[in-house]
């Protein structure tokens, strides 16, 4: 395989028709519908969409699919650009919506009503549903199907007038009741519905379906590539349909993929609602949500996700991905990047018997041990201390290399110390250890290179720093909880567990966002919610080391052998 190799089969299709002069250009488009933030699966689409087109000189359209008043509302609009912008695409001046193409998209119904292609039907919806059969048996025809050209262009047109309350008329496609694609089985083309429109207000009471109306837009932006998920495969005859009836100046051509499917996640904008309107997270950007919104305040890269989803890769296969590969593209993003810090987030004091009281010293630590340009930074060093409580053992395993009693442990980027004694309160809760350092073992001076096992991160106690630490985890326990009944029965009860931690000084610094390594901990930065920003709330953005690898990957490995894909909507 070349470089130029094209990654994907539908970058393989891009590719021969640019070679073949079908195309000169590519032009796609990205078509959110404004009713709920984006997730991590809008985000592949967006990859793919904007990805072929900045890969061969093409355009992007990011086109607001609202066809569907009352759902849609701006803050999903001015998320959703906020979104796509941060994941580092531009699409210059095509941002457009389905509105834009209203009065176009009602003049090609009138085009299908005189062509004889399109009948008002005046069958309730219920009525509709009972016409228009099973998967089993074929749908039978309106009454109202043969109406006269003349009839439909005065019904239609009546609609548009608002002559008719919600429900009472609709335009129908005139195709085949008796076809085993139920979308052929005359679709629904408008429908009377009395709310107003975000973009267009009361202009309209009538509003083109969404197969009708992304089709016709898709033509009339000269679409080279309708790409959209599996789901849609069954949309694609009449999708053709439309195109081969009315013969537009463009034929887009739709291609379907896979929808990205997360473990431990769900990846539906309904779902994902719930859990906001329900307070089960703290909003739509609560750093746990699969959102864009959320993962970007939780931490993550937009390198990152951009990195995920090509390793995800296009294809036409269902199937959930690890959580573990996401949360190691961000690893690798973060880990040449992000400087080291030392943070304790649960502290146990060790005081230093033979260190001078009111001694300051100041160490000097590196920034990152692998890349010295990153610089160093000093680190107060004292009598008193915080060490994590995981990091002392009172009896210890014999390849525990941290603290004991009478054990000694290197304090990184200081002094070797060695536990003397062991302080308990009433309970029996070890609540302070005395240790005495070893004032030849400095690091980098070099007066004794004497080496023990184990090195432990540290806090001096008089300029330490107070935050609230907040330790992310998997939203959900189930590998798939699309399957389950109710989401809400497999919410994973630590997903959100805090600590009052203690902080190097440096840390006091750090801007709102910027990713740092707590040593030996995990990823993290100061969250950008502005309330928690001026308290000083950090985010675990990630931990050092995947500890539901196994786990997961047993769970992924017979969910997706037995074939029990997501469903697809
Ligand atoms: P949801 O099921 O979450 O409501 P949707 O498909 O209704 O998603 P849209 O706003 O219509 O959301 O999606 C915009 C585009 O993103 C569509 O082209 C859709 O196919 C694509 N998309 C949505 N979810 C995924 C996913 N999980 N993986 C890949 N692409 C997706
Ligand atoms: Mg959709």
């Amino acid at each position: 395989m070349t470089d130029d190799t094209p990654r994907d089969f539908i970058r393989q299709i891009i590719h021969d028709d640019l070679e073949s002069g079908k195309h000169d250009q590519i032009v796609t488009r990205f078509p959110p519908e404004p009713n709920g933030y984006l997730h991590v699966g809008h985000v592949m689409s967006i990859c793919l969409n904007f990805g072929v087109t900045e890969e061969t000189g093409g355009q992007t359209y990011l086109r607001f699919d609202d066809t569907n008043p009352g759902k849609e509302d701006v803050e999903y609009v001015q998320a959703i650009e906020e979104d796509v912008r941060w994941l580092g695409f531009d699409w210059g001046q095509r941002l457009t919506h389905a509105s834009d193409y209203f009065e176009r998209i009602y003049a090609a119904a009138e085009q299908l009503v005189e062509r004889g292609l399109a009948y008002v039907d005046s069958l309730s919806a219920e009525e509709i549903r009972e016409y228009r059969g099973t998967l089993t048996e074929p749908g039978k025809n309106s009454p109202y199907r043969e109406r006269s050209v003349e009839e439909n262009l005065d019904l239609l047109r009546r609609m548009r007038a608002g002559e008719f309350a919600d429900g009472e008329q609709v335009l129908r496609a005139k195709i085949d009741m008796a076809s085993p694609n139920i979308n052929l089985r005359d679709p629904a083309l408008y429908r009377v519905r009395h709310v107003a429109h975000q973009a267009t207000g009361d202009q309209w009471c009538i509003y083109p379906m969404y197969d009708f109306a992304h089709t016709m837009s898709d033509a009339f932006e000269g679409i080279t590539h309708s790409l959209c998920t599996l789901e849609f495969e069954d949309h694609r005859p009449l999708y053709n349909w439309f195109l081969d009836q009315l013969q537009p100046q463009h034929r887009p051509r739709q291609i379907e993929f896979s929808r990205l499917n997360l473990a431990y996640t769900l990846t539906s904008k309904r779902k994902l609602n719930a859990l906001v309107a329900e307070n089960i997270v703290s909003g739509w950007n609560d750093p746990r949500m699969p959102t864009i919104a959320g993962m970007r305040r939780r931490g993550y890269p937009a390198s990152a996700l951009r990195d995920f989803v090509t390793r995800a890769g296009v294809t036409k296969k269902d199937k959930l991905i690890e959580m573990g590969m996401l949360e190691n593209s961000v690893r690798e993003s973060l880990g040449d990047t992000a400087m080291r810090r030392m943070a304790v987030l649960r502290p146990l004091k060790v005081i230093l018997s033979n260190y001078p009281e009111g001694q300051v010293e100041m160490m000097t630590a590196m920034n990152h041990p692998n890349d010295p340009d990153m610089g160093t930074r000093d680190v107060p060093f004292t009598r008193e201390l915080w060490i994590e409580q995981d990091d002392f053992m009172e009896e210890a395993p014999r390849k525990f290399f941290r603290l004991k009693p009478g054990g000694e442990v290197r304090l990184r980027s200081a002094y070797i110390i060695q536990c003397d004694e062991v302080i308990k309160d009433e309970q029996g809760n070890v609540v302070e250890l005395h240790c005495s350092y070893d004032p030849d073992t400095r690091s980098g001076t070099g007066s004794s290179d004497r080496k023990v096992k184990g090195t432990i991160h540290w806090v001096s106690a008089a300029q330490a720093v107070d935050a609230e630490v907040r330790l992310y985890d998997r939203l959900f326990t189930a590998v798939n909880p699309n399957k389950a009944d109710d989401f809400r029965t497999v919410l994973n009860p630590d997903s959100l567990v805090t600590a009052n931690a203690k902080l190097e000084p440096a840390l006091a610094e750090l801007a709102p966002g910027t990713p740092v390594q707590f040593e030996r901990l995990g990823y993290f930065c100061v969250d950008t919610q502005d309330d928690a920003a001026s308290a000083r709330v950090f985010n675990r953005i990630v931990t050092l080391r995947d500890s539901w690898a196994k786990l997961e990957r047993q769970a992924l490995e017979s969910e997706n052998q037995a074939g029990t894909s997501p469903s697809r909507k």
